[in-house]
């Protein structure tokens, strides 16, 4: 008898898209024989455990898509190594009002600052809350824009960059772009524009974006900073720290 029970259960369990308690109904109902839960109790448990495995699985699956280089939070972040960034500043950021408003979030400085660690966790926070990721580099986006409009496939191929609620657009300025490969950019930043977030990186200085992207980057600017927090992180690089430690032992060792 017991055994057809179980057997149902797991039946539609399974049909329920309810893959853990179809596998775990023994271990759930010995857990609530020994300690003795009460019908509410158990629903609650099976409820719970259902709801926290699917939360996994598709957090797993975001961070998957979002094709993100690496997974790091903002718990992995040393924000003593950078005195002059103001934690708090980050931190609201990952709040996420910004996502929900549909605005932007820009990080600059030099090389090894943490500008890609920390776009990163921000869009690992807008994965756990829900929100769609795409990770990118600016020159990898416009080498897939270019070879799309080649075939006549821009519109498709700008459609995919729109719909992610957030685009991380790592390393802005590494390259000076040409201008049809600009004017790709601006049809980018004009159609997301309140539309969907942009997490940017870059080495440049917003004055010195005119260098990347010619006569365009006002439109771009324009566009791109109407609504935008920014993070300038002006100090040592982390990647150097290491070296400058050995360095600094060798040189009290002389
Ligand atoms: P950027 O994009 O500014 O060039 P990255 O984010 O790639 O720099 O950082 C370089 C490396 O150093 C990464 O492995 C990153 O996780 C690490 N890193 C940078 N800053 C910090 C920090 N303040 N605390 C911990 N790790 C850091
Ligand atoms: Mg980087």
């Amino acid at each position: 008898m017991t055994e057809l029970i179980t057997t149902r259960i797991r039946g539609t369990a399974a049909k329920l898209d309810m893959p853990h308690l179809a596998a775990h109904l023994d271990a759930l109902v010995s857990r609530a024989d020994d300690t003795q839960m009460g019908y509410l109790d158990f629903l609650d448990l099976v409820l719970e455990e259902e709801h926290a495995m699917r939360e996994e699985r598709r957090i797993r699956h975001a961070l998957r898509v979002s094709k993100m280089p690496h997974y790091k939070t903002l718990d992995d972040y040393d924000f003593s190594y950078q005195p002059e960034l103001d934690p708090r500043k980050v931190r609201d950021l990952a709040t996420l009002a910004f996502v929900e408003a549909k605005a932007n979030a820009a990080l600059l400085g030099p090389p090894g600052v943490g500008k890609t660690h920390i776009a990163v966790a921000l869009a690992v926070a807008a994965c756990r809350a829900g929100f769609t990721v795409y990770f990118t580099t600016l020159d990898d986006m416009v080498r897939q824009l270019k070879a799309a409009d080649a075939i006549g496939r821009l519109t498709s191929k700008l459609r995919f960059y729109l719909r992610p609620h957030v685009l991380v657009l790592d390393e802005v300025g590494y390259l000076p772009l040409a201008r049809d490969e600009a004017n790709l950019v601006f049809q980018l930043i004009s159609k997301r524009y309140e539309k969907g977030s942009i997490v940017l990186t870059s080495n440049k200085a917003f004055s010195e974006w005119g260098q990347v992207f010619g006569d365009k980057v006002l439109a771009i600017l324009d566009r791109l900073l109407h609504h935008c927090e920014v993070i300038a992180i002006n100090g040592p690089s982390y990647r150097l720290k290491n070296r400058i430690a050995a360095v600094k032992t060798e040189v009290a060792a002389v």
